[in-house]
């Protein structure tokens, strides 16, 4: 029997409390996080145990989801501490556990009854293997990244569950990320949470037998070539087929983003998701460019749609740089607003006179000139803000609290 399909859940990154509300601010269903171990991002800020109980009180007032990753390949003498922290998480019941271990995957089922995910790391890629998981108890999996839509599609109709696809963001050039490359360069396993992008390095050959020491000829240039450096996952041109397909749940990379990234992104997402799903596809596809502008205009590395139509070739890699393309600086965030002013919570300085812009959900921008700075604390005013300051700035303004402040 055909699935019905239903509206897609928007999940979105959340490294720390800030971009766990940003998030939720700008559209997204559910967030995914880490607590300060065993989350295979060991440099996102991630969540203290008291913090994630605040978390999911928070995401239940607003009828929210918060999965925790789990994901992490133990060591024996990781499990006891596992148990310890699994037996904590069941009594602060976030709504998913997101894992790749089998050994923390029945260790999930036998001291909690929270739901679990299978994290994109255990690599499934066909509905077989999908639907062992599911006899398993497993509430939802996290396909592979290596396939197409027709094989997403596929996936969708056999499984006995709810398939999960990333949509965006960083990727990695690894088989659902088992490298050891980091862990070889550098003595940081990506299998631990402690990545270190070796694979965007600038990398030269060199040629050993016949001229020793020198470098082999078919380097593309004398800084060498970035072989292995992926453009960044981008689903806007497919989002309609990926919904179609049946995907359950769209997910967003970036844990250890900014907030400005968590805000475009999951705006971006919401409102094509919303367009799409409301059957206004012409509009989605007029705004397409539109949407892709926008998405640019937070750190990216390019744009692929990876996988999604068909093997990706030479166009998906960046040869030149592995740096990040970043348009605007962030500024801060808006965390007060009244008739006549906003307080800006700063990131970065911010002086007198410069042209800044306000970013609220629903692609709403206001571009905004800084006539006049102020402290928020004693109404004094500067010539300029520092960062962690908070500084105040008059006028009636159509952006709101949680808004991002960016030049
Ligand atoms: S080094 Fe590169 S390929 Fe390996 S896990 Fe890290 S991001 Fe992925």
């Amino acid at each position: 029997m055909e699935k019905k399909i239903k509206k897609p859940e928007l999940l979105a990154p959340a490294g720390n409390f800030e971009k766990l509300i940003t998030a939720f601010h700008f559209g997204a269903d559910a967030v995914y996080l880490g607590l300060k171990r065993f989350s295979l991002r060991n440099f996102a800020g991630n969540f203290t145990l008291p913090q994630l109980d605040e978390a999911v009180k928070i995401a239940k007032e607003l009828n929210k989801k918060i999965y925790v990753t789990l994901n992490i390949f133990p060591y024996d003498e990781d499990l006891e501490e596992i148990e310890a922290v699994l037996f904590e998480l069941n009594n602060i019941k976030p709504h998913g556990l997101i894992v790749s271990d089998p050994a923390v995957f029945l260790l999930a089922k036998k001291l909690t009854d929270i739901e679990v995910h299978i994290s994109t790391q255990l690599n499934v890629m066909n509905s077989e293997t999908a639907n062992f998981w599911f006899k398993q108890g497993v509430k939802r999996i996290v396909a592979a990244r290596e396939l197409n839509i027709n094989q997403i599609e596929k996936l969708c109709k056999k499984a006995k569950g709810e398939i999960e696809v990333f949509i965006h963001g960083a990727l990695c050039i690894a088989y659902s990320g088992r490298c050891f490359l980091s862990l070889y360069m550098t003595g940081r396993s990506a299998n631990r949470g402690e990545c270190t992008q070796s694979c965007r390095w600038n990398y030269k050959l060199l040629e050993e037998s016949e001229r020793k020491g020198q470098y082999f000829p078919i380097e593309e240039d004398e800084r060498g070539s970035y072989i292995f450096n992926s453009k960044d996952l981008c689903a806007i041109p497919v989002l309609d087929k990926l919904i179609d397909a049946g995907v359950s749940s769209l997910k967003i990379e970036g844990r250890m983003k900014s907030i400005h990234y968590v805000a475009v992104t999951t705006d971006v997402y919401r409102t094509a998701i919303d367009l799409i799903f409301e059957g206004d596809t012409e509009k989605f596809h007029v705004l397409k460019d539109e949407l892709v502008n926008e998405l640019s205009r937070v750190s990216n590395r390019g744009f692929t749609t990876n996988f999604f139509e068909g093997t990706p070739d030479s166009s998906s890699y960046n040869f030149e740089s592995s740096k990040y393309i970043n348009q605007f600086a962030l500024v801060g965030s808006i965390i007060k607003k009244a008739d006549n002013f906003v307080e800006i919570l700063l990131k970065n300085p911010l002086s007198k006179g410069e042209l800044v812009e306000f970013r609220d959900r629903g692609l709403l921008k206001e571009r905004v000139k800084v006539c006049k700075l102020f402290l928020a604390k004693d109404n004094e005013e500067i010539e300029k803000g520092n960062p962690n300051s908070i500084v105040r700035i008059y006028g009636n303004f159509k952006c709101g609290v949680n808004s991002i402040v960016r030049k």
